[in-house]
């Protein structure tokens, strides 16, 4: 049997993940599960999965959840530092699910196990990819992507020589304001915003991916995964979301990964993973499938990918200053305090501001110093709103 926890268990990727797991509930045991706001759903799927200890991020919610699990023989708890201590409690599989770097303490402590990191919070490596890869190489814990563009890349690198590695081609559906002008973005609600084309997501990820600075995050996210130059890493609009990801090699052949629209497709690798098991996803009818297209995305309208290009020239805390800022501005969108478009110009503003230059050049050395970056960086945009 195997050890297994989820963080952001109670979102999109958590409940797919344990949608995976409630097939084959005698292969697993449920350690921890985290949530914040949802009480109900994760004291529901803490009581199912008959988990050890479940925790909410909000400590002021904590008394409702041992209310929801009063008899259960469910443990509870609390607050951000209870999220890290769970995360500590060893598993075999852990899975990295909380949306922002507010996953990020999860994550590094998930990468000490030895074991597995599922890792679908891609901002964890945006902050601190440096201090993650290490964390995982000390401790001989092996990380696998479960982001699906990540997780098809990885999936054709598999035994490939990477000195033959060329690109790396990132697929993005181009979001649902693709084929707006300019003018037209500048309207747009985080309503409209949030209607993802493709993908069920969370609210965040759904804006961030039309925004593009989903997209962008992903660039800096296959830096550290498949430590290439940034150079080789490009990105292609292929709205039908059938492709993946594509890697092309030094004699010309181009692996490309197709497969349903669907996360239990990319959560199911990195659950079974290196084994392939029979998954609950649709499968692919080539002769009833629209045609597939392939542009380049608009970086006008789209500044958000020179950004994240900019942000890994600058190296250092330039990943957590980029994510941080985004992070903000997105909640001044959602807010209704700034428009569509002034997101992009807030992160820009935030990632040259000159008070936090010295922050931004240093090496990430501890994971203090970065979360030290990301408040730094928050509080800029505040200023700036
Ligand atoms: P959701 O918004 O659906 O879920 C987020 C989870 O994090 C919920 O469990 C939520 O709890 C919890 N949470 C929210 N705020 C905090 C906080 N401050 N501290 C601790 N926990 C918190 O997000 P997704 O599942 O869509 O995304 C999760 C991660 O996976 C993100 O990093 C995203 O970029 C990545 N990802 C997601 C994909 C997808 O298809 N959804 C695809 C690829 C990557 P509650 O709901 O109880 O409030
Ligand atoms: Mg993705």
């Amino acid at each position: 049997m195997r050890s297994i926890s989820i963080f952001g268990a109670t979102g999109s990727i958590g409940s797919n993940t344990l949608d995976l797991i409630r097939r084959d509930k005698t292969a697993y045991r449920v350690i921890a599960l985290s949530g914040a706001g949802n009480i109900k759903k994760l004291a529901a799927q803490a009581v199912e999965f008959n988990a050890k200890i479940a925790v909410t991020a909000y400590e002021d919610r904590l008394e409702d959840l041992q209310d929801a699990l009063r008899g259960s023989g469910v443990e509870c708890a609390g607050g951000a530092n209870a999220i890290a201590a769970a995360a500590a409690l060893p598993v075999d599989w852990g899975m990295s699910a909380i949306v922002g770097a507010a996953g990020l303490r999860a994550s590094m402590a998930l990468a000490r196990h030895g074991g597995i990191l599922a890792l679908a919070n891609k901002e964890s490596l945006v902050c601190a990819g440096d201090l993650l890869l290490a964390e995982c190489a000390a401790h001989g814990t092996r990380l696998l992507p479960v982001d699906s563009e990540h997780s098809a890349l990885f999936q054709a690198l598999n035994g490939e020589n990477r000195k033959a590695l060329r690109r790396l081609i990132l697929t993005a559906s181009g979001g649902p304001f693709k084929d707006y002008t300019l003018e037209q973005m500048r309207g747009v609600s985080p309503g409209q915003a949030m209607r993802h084309p493709k993908w069920q997501m969370g609210e965040r990820i759904s804006i961030d991916s039309a925004s593009m600075f989903n997209k962008a995050l992903e660039v800096i996210e296959a830096k550290y995964l498949f430590g290439c130059k940034p150079e080789q890493i490009e990105v292609v609009v292929h709205p039908q979301a059938i492709v993946h990801s594509m890697v092309e090699y030094i004699d010309n052949t181009i692996i490309s990964h197709m497969g349903s629209p669907d996360m239990r497709g990319a959560i199911g690798y990195a659950l079974h993973w290196p084994e392939r098991a029979i998954n609950p996803i649709a499968p692919l009818d080539f002769t009833h499938m629209e045609a597939l297209s392939f542009s380049s995305p608009d970086e006008a309208k789209f500044p958000a990918l020179r950004l994240a290009r900019e942000a890994l020239q600058l190296g250092g805390h330039a990943g957590v200053v980029f994510n941080a800022a985004k992070e903000a501005a997105l909640d001044a969108f959602i807010a209704g305090k700034i428009g569509f478009l002034d997101m992009a110009g807030l992160v820009e503003k935030t990632l040259y501001n000159a008070q936090i230059e010295s922050i931004r050049e240093s090496a990430q050395s501890s994971l203090a110093q970065v979360l030290a970056a990301d408040a730094e960086a928050r509080a800029l945009v505040m200023e700036n709103i």
